[in-house]
């Protein structure tokens, strides 16, 4: 693959156009509006910087990597791509318009590829181009630093578009392991209900925000309280996910916290929006409750 096109530049497209063109390909990164594509870059160029400080990346790959960054509000610069990854919100009827205009300049060998963290890929491809290049490519946040890619093929994926972007996840330094098409996939399946449990926890008052935290810390040796975690991963995402799992399913376990609803209805979406269940207005995270 020589050139990408990553379609959102929010948390994750940001992060996966900055690990592609750091391994030496070209990127095409869009958004609604291209100003929030170019923000995006500059958010790109400021990370870079800090490793070049840092001593972790030299000042001329640094140049190099940010010049191979095209920024877009439409996908017109793509149809030479050879893979397009959608990274947009998590909803799939914004995602099946994304779907619909890829169709009018992905190439005739180009591979789509969805970003989602829940939504069941077969059903996604029904809506896609051509199903059998249609595959999900789930990374982990943050992605230049998260060593993991799910690939999950639907029911109609080529076994070709699988062995491509296999080998394209390799070379941008990640590790592959695959998932089926069940909805949250694998890694998703196992953490979302344990976050969405820890809001169900504060939510009862069984624990205060650094009591669940801590606990999880100190208790379960995780690096991350689930809280923090989940703040990180943007609580309209975590949503998203709990909906598609219940829905999906229809298993009521997977039933969203109401306190989870709530933050989100207030637009405490987490770290993205300045606070979720931290504050994160000042020089450290304040717990909100
Ligand atoms: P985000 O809210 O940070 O960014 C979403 C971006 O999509 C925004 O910039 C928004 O303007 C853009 N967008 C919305 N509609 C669009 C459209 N029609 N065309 C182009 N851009 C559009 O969300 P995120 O956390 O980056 O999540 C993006 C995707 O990645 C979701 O599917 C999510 O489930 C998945 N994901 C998220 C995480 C995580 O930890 N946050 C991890 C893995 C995968």
């Amino acid at each position: 693959m020589r050139k990408v096109g990553v379609i959102g530049a929010g948390l994750m497209g940001t992060g996966i156009a900055q690990t592609v063109a750091q391994a030496g390909m070209d990127v095409v990164l869009a958004d609604i509006d291209v100003a929030i594509a170019d923000k995006a870059r500059a958010r790109i160029a400021g990370m870079l910087e800090k490793l070049v400080e840092k001593g972790k990346l030299g000042a001329d790959d640094a140049d190099a990597a940010v010049g191979r960054i095209a920024t877009a509000g439409d996908y017109s610069g793509m149809a030479d791509a050879q893979l397009i990854i959608e990274a947009a919100t998590e909803r799939e009827d914004i995602k099946r318009q994304i779907f619909a205009s890829v169709g009018e300049v992905l190439g005739a060998d180009a591979i789509l590829a969805s970003n989602t963290s829940s939504i069941p890929i077969t059903r996604m491809a029904a809506a896609s181009p051509d199903p059998a290049r249609f595959i999900g490519i789930h990374f982990f946040n943050p992605v230049p630093v998260m060593k993991l890619v799910e690939v999950i093929p639907g029911l109609a994926t080529s076994p070709g578009t699988v062995e491509r972007v296999r080998a394209f996840a390799e070379k941008i330094g990640k590790t592959v392991v695959h998932a089926g098409d069940e909805p949250a996939f694998v890694v998703n399946r196992i953490l979302c209900p344990m976050l969405n449990e820890a809001i169900f926890v504060l939510g009862q008052g069984t624990g205060s925000v650094l009591d669940i935290d801590q606990g999880c810390k100190l208790g379960l040796n995780h690096p991350m309280g689930p809280l923090e975690l989940s703040d990180f991963v943007g609580l309209d995402t975590l949503l998203e996910i709990m909906k598609v799992l219940h829905e999906t399913t229809g298993e009521d376990k997977y039933r969203p916290a109401p306190l989870l609803r709530k933050y989100v209805e207030a637009g405490w979406t987490g770290r993205k929006s300045g606070r979720g269940f931290y504050d994160y207005s000042g020089e450290k995270p304040v717990p909100t409750r």
